[in-house]
């Protein structure tokens, strides 16, 4: 597979942090740190499904004018490839806010069994084995947790507003609150999702990021361009998320792959101006 990677960057020593992994001719990124931790987890591509036109081939979404049956071939397929039950997945509902839902067994097949009512959620967490847990992406960033001493797995959809707002501080709020992890225990990754150089925003957006953050860190995930528009890095914003809220830095491993970079194996909401179907972020406690 002939796939772009993104320019090393010395703020998030980004560089080599996934691998390609095939099953079956399905196709899924994996992150090294999660790896050998040992982890369940995985990003899709569009590769190995069976959707079509610009749904193919592995739309994961029931919400994007797809035939369901088609969408649940590709979730079964997904799953047989990373190794987890599609019947048990817990959806998200993404919202772009900054909840978080702490998912039991009860929550089991919400989304693609049963009706869900996970609402107004863009964050996911369990402790317990064998429930995988699934948000979606065409160019927004995910953001995956493991905690070895507690016990836990989590995942958070951030786009740009759930990164201005910080949704992994609430996150890692929750996480605490509720199973009692210690941020430094924490393993991260800053998910497949849209890079710097593809990420236009307009300066209402960027002065947002410049409210949130410090000057220092703002001037490093911001690139003025002459349009009067700007480039925005939500992986280095996503980053200070982590290491603001005390995750180490040699325990977050950021995507050096971008979804709109690879619009041909990845599904971009940009680079398709809406067209597409919906990648899946995937990650599962043993
Ligand atoms: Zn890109």
């Amino acid at each position: 597979m002939d796939i772009k990677y993104i320019e090393y960057n010395k703020i998030t020593h980004n560089r080599n942090t996934t691998d390609i992994r095939e099953h079956e001719g399905v196709s899924y990124i994996t992150f090294k740190n999660l790896s050998e931790a040992q982890v369940v987890h995985g990003f899709s591509t569009r590769i190995g499904g069976v959707s079509k036109g610009h749904l193919s081939t592995m739309n994961l979404s029931f919400h994007r004018g797809d035939d369901p049956d088609l969408v649940m071939e590709n979730h079964r397929r997904l799953s047989e490839a990373i190794g987890y039950d599609h019947r048990k997945l817990v959806f998200s509902d993404q919202v772009h806010e900054t909840r978080i839902h702490k998912v039991t067994e009860a929550d089991i097949g919400k989304g693609i069994t049963c009706e869900s009512d996970i609402k107004g959620i863009d964050g996911l967490m369990t402790d317990v084995p064998g429930i995988p847990l699934i948000t979606f992406y065409a160019d927004c960033v995910p953001v995956y947790y493991y905690d070895p001493v507690k016990a836990v797995v989590a995942m958070n959809h951030s786009g740009w507003r759930g990164t201005v707002a910080k949704i992994s501080r609430e996150m890692i709020k929750a996480l605490n609150s509720e199973y009692g992890c210690d941020p430094a225990d924490l393993i991260c990754a800053v998910g497949p999702s849209i890079c710097r150089k593809c990420y236009e925003v307009s300066e209402d957006v960027a002065q947002e990021f410049e409210k949130a953050y410090t000057p220092e860190q703002y001037d490093t995930m911001i690139t003025k361009k002459e349009n009067g528009k700007y480039l925005l890095d939500l992986h280095v914003a996503n980053y200070y998320n982590l290491v603001d809220n005390g995750v180490l830095p040699e325990h977050i491993d950021v995507t050096d792959i971008c979804t709109c970079c690879n619009p041909e194996i990845l599904f971009s909401h940009r680079a398709s101006h809406g067209r597409r179907g919906n990648l899946g972020a995937v990650i599962m406690l043993k």
